[in-house]
């Protein structure tokens, strides 16, 4: 469904991203993990369109993106820093994509009731992100995401500012968020207990070339070099 073929991204002379091949199902939760530096946030942010590609190609639902801007493609991205407009609303926050893309207002109004009570915000519409704790605001940005009902959701570490019992519970709510949307999902983090919760394949890169690619317990049990097996902390 998203199809990655032969992508390499460089910063002048820096090579990030050497050549990633990747197909991910659709309703697949993809947990996309590895070293800092590595290039997951780089990865995320060509999917998205944030960075342009160097070359190779991605492709969603058969069409390639690589031209389109990211607001013409059918994605949403969660990033570990939230990145909410700090003078506007929640309920703005939130309207402010579908605003962008002439989403009528009684339809607006709608989509942003349904998404407030799925993630129990309806409380704080008329808040600002300054008056909010760190797991409302990141329920706030994975509000503002699925307003847009994206076929692909692009998550960078959303949960890496949180505390340890908020972290648990907003794993939750993502995995019940998938279950019941069923969305492609490509999910960045560092934590290997989020990566074997939440997966149904994960993705190891280490200097932006993946190293395996698999089912949470192939990959854990059957590493495929010792950096595999070291990382995700494979029996010896
Ligand atoms: P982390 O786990 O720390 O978030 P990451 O795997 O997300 O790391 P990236 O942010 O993708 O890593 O960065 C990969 C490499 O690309 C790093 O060496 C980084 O310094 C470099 N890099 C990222 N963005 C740029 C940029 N705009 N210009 C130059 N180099 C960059
Ligand atoms: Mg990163």
């Amino acid at each position: 469904f998203l199809e990655i073929d032969g992508l390499y991204k460089s910063f002048g002379q820096t090579d990030v991203l050497k050549g990633i091949d990747l197909v991910v199902e659709e309703g697949d939760f993809l947990v996309l993990v590895g070293p800092s530096g590595c290039g997951k946030s780089t990865l995320l942010n060509t999917i998205a369109g944030l960075e342009s590609v160097t070359k190779g190609e991605i492709r969603i639902a058969g069409e390639r993106v690589n031209e389109l801007k990211p607001s013409e493609r059918d994605i949403a991205m969660v990033f570990q820093s939230y990145a909410l407009y700090p003078n506007m609303s929640v309920a703005k926050n939130l309207a402010f994509g579908l605003e962008m893309r002439g989403v009528p207002k009684d339809e607006r109004d709608r989509a942003i009731q349904e998404v407030a009570e799925m993630l129990q915000i309806e409380k704080l519409l008329n808040r600002r992100p300054g008056q909010l704790s760190g797991g409302q605001r990141q329920r706030v940005a994975m509000g503002r995401a699925l307003v847009r009902k994206p076929q692909v959701f692009l998550f960078d570490e959303p949960l890496s500012n949180l505390d340890a019992k908020l972290r648990v519970d907003m794993r939750m709510e993502i995995k019940r968020l998938h279950a019941t949307l069923g969305t492609t999902i490509v999910y960045v983090t560092h934590d290997q207990i989020e990566a074997m919760t939440l997966a149904s394949t994960i993705a190891i890169l280490k200097d932006g070339v993946l190293q395996q690619f698999g089912s949470p317990e192939d990959v854990y049990n059957n590493p495929s070099n010792l950096f595999v097996a070291d990382f995700m902390g494979s029996p010896a």
